[in-house]
This record gives structure tokens, sequence and C-alpha cells, in this order.
């Protein structure tokens, strides 16, 4: 298991308070994405083909602070972009400890070991390092030659710096359960802390939608993995039970308010996912989002996903209602053969809304009225020139 006692802890008792206040929805893991620049250009990213004057924006320290205090979650997921472009990052994530927070820096690991003199080892802090497998997969997934490496030597120095290191890999339709559980084999043998994994999804930006998975080859895909995993001490660092519905064994609805999302824009509606429009503050997204109208069964643009943002906070709330359930696939690991649950009626979702362009409209209009500021250095979008230019 990948995910620190301590941490499970803390998650837990936040779970239990929130039943016993009896709150029907609340947040579990913030994703603070304080931009939207990245010094890689992957297909599967959503994010870096924004404007120019977008990418550009960033969240200050101040409102990335006032994000965490105004969810309360135990748990903020650092994302973008590349957060470590942003020059203010290390008081970010002071902050955010400083607040009893943990604290997942998800990073491509490109200026890791230039930046990492500005971070200190903290047990609440993780280095999340983006490999969506073996150097040819990683290579293909990012759309660049030469970033595992880079990736895996920037791991090897965290490591031997004292920090904390997991790796997230992201699965496209692409991936092999043997070659997978290969490639989890070599990270466990670099002595990584957790492997967190998630189904590529379809976001309605991403630039090449043919490679994200569906829930079917999702969980056969998953199911080849871990039925090649028992017994390796791989540490993964999801829990449990989303592992096991990974492999088709648990019949979640998303919660989608489990993982809120604030970046340049607010905060996103309905989820990490889509953009539906924004919130001005959390309170507002929660209090004025029409829940019921998302999810798998709900809504056409939802019907694939499996992701962890959807679909974590629905397995940690399942553990803390059945323990003993959530014991037995800790103990022995995800089902992976026999029937699988039952699938998720389809035939009432509604049919898409293509509305994911207002905010970005909105959002130039407002950059064309503000004072002009200095150009910020570093890199267009699409390419390795911002590297250089750190
Ligand atoms: S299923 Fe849930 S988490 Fe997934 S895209 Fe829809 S609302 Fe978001």
């Amino acid at each position: 298991m990948g995910i620190p006692l301590r941490q499970q802890m803390k998650v837990g008792a936040y779970v239990l308070k929130q039943h016993m206040l009896g709150r029907k929805r609340y947040p579990l893991v913030l994703m603070l994405e304080p931009l939207f620049k990245c010094n890689l250009a992957c297909a599967g990213c959503g994010k870096i083909d924004y404007p120019d004057p977008i990418l550009n924006k960033r969240l200050s320290v101040e409102e990335c602070l006032q994000a965490v205090d105004e969810t309360g979650v135990p748990v903020v997921a650092i994302a973008g972009g590349e957060p470590l472009l942003h020059k203010e990052m290390p008081q970010i994530v002071e902050g955010i400890l400083a607040r009893g927070k943990v604290v997942i820096l998800c990073t491509n690991a490109l200026l890791l070991e230039k930046r990492i003199e500005q971070y200190k080892p903290h047990p609440n802090f993780t280095w999340d390092i983006h490999l969506d497998g073996d150097k040819d997969q990683h290579d293909w997934a990012v759309s660049q030659k030469g970033v595992y490496d880079r990736a895996v030597a920037a791991l090897k120095d965290a490591k031997a710096r004292g920090f904390r290191v997991a790796i997230n890999a992201t699965l496209f339709n692409n991936a092999e359960p043997e070659r997978m559980a290969r490639f989890f084999d070599d990270v466990t043998a670099m002595g990584i802390d957790a492997i967190m994994v998630s189904p590529g999804y379809a976001y309605e930006r991403a630039p090449s939608q043919q490679h994200f998975l569906n829930r079917r080859k999702t969980k056969e895909l998953f199911r080849g993995i871990f039925a090649r995993g028992k017994g390796k001490g791989w540490k993964m660092g999801n829990s449990p039970l989303f592992l096991d519905f990974l492999a088709g064994n648990q019949t979640y609805h998303c919660t989608p308010w489990g993982n809120p999302t604030r970046n340049i824009f607010g905060w996103q509606r309905p989820c990490y996912l889509l953009g539906e429009g924004y919130a001005k503050s959390f309170k507002e997204l929660m209090e004025t989002t029409d829940w019921d109208k998302y999810g798998v069964g709900n809504y056409e643009k939802c019907a694939d996903c499996m992701v962890h943002s959807g679909f974590e906070a629905s397995a940690v709330i399942d553990s803390i209602k059945h323990p003993l359930k959530a014991m037995a696939r800790q103990v022995r690991g995800p089902k992976t053969e026999g029937e699988m649950a039952p699938e998720i009626d389809l035939s009432g979702q509604r049919p898409a809304d293509f509305v994911f362009s207002r905010h970005v409209e909105q959002t130039m209009a407002e950059i064309a009225h503000e004072p002009k500021q200095k150009p910020v250095r570093g890199a267009k979008h699409g390419g390795t020139p911002a590297v250089a230019a750190e």
C-alpha cells in the first residue's frame, strides 16, 4: 500500500467528521491548478491549447491559500500546466503544509533537478512525477523523446535527497497489461513510494481524442495488469476500492464535488474533467451546481469516465462505510477474475452540451481590459523552449 498511515488516518478522521456533521456533499482533495502553461505539449492534454494570454496567467500565493481555506480539505493536489513554472510554488507549498494539509505536487519533472533545492522533505509532502509507462510509451504519451530519462533521473535525485516520491500513470488505449506490469516492476525497483493510476479520459478540449479508453476496455486492462502484480510488492497510491472499481468489481457513481478544481477561471463546474462554467467561490460551486445533471448515466459526456478525480472519493467514502470490504481488498488486492459488477444504464443520459469556450472568451475579454503587464518569461506552449528559458 503506497498511502502513508498518517495520511489514511487524516482522511479517515475527516470523512468520519463530515458524516457525523450530516454533510451530504463535501470535498476530499482540492485540485489546484495555479497555471495552465506547460513545458510539454502532450497529445492527451486539454490545457495547453489555450491562447497565450490565458497561458500567461497565474493564481497568486494568496489565491491558492484562500482556495485551501475555503474547502477545508485534508489533501491538496497541485497540478497544471506545469506547477514548477510558477515562480512562487515553494511559498504555495509551504503555506499549505503550514495548514497541516497533505500536499501532492504533480510535475513532469523536467525542471525538478533545477528547482528541488527550494523545497524540503516533509512527511506530508509528495513529489508526484508524471510517467505514463516505459521509455517508449511515456515519450509517446508526452509527444517528445528523452522526457522519460530526464524524469527518471529527477525521480532518483529526489529520492536520494529524502523526499517522498510517487509516480502517476495515465493509461491510454495502446497500453498492454504485460508491458505496464513490467513498468510497475521497474519503478518499484527504483524505490518509489507510490504508484497512482488513472485511465485516460476524453477531455472535451484534448486535441487527440482517439487514444482514450472506454469503460469495458478500462476494466479489462486493469484486470490484466493487477493479475500480473500479485505478490510483487507494488505500492499502489490509490485506495484499494478504487483499484477494485478500475478492475470492474464495483458499480460506483462519481463524486465530482469530492475533488473540486480551482484554476485561473475560478471553480470549475462540475469537475476536473468538464468545464461547464465556473463559480466565483467554493460555496457558490457547491450550492449552485446542479450535480444531478452529471455523472455516468446522467450525461453523455460522462459515459466513459472512470478517472480518479471523479471516483476516488466515491471509493474512499465506501471504504469508511464498509471497512471490512476495503480491508479485504487491501490484503488480497483487486479481484481480477469472475463476473464484473453491473454497468450503469446509459439509456436515460442527456445529450452533450458543448459550452466549454464561453469562459475562455470571457477571460480573454477581461485580460484585454487589464493594464499592460511585463511579458512573462518562458515558452509558448508546444515544445521545450520554456525549459531553456527558465
Ligand atoms: S463522470 Fe463525474 S467525474 Fe467523470 S466527467 Fe462526469 S461529472 Fe466529471
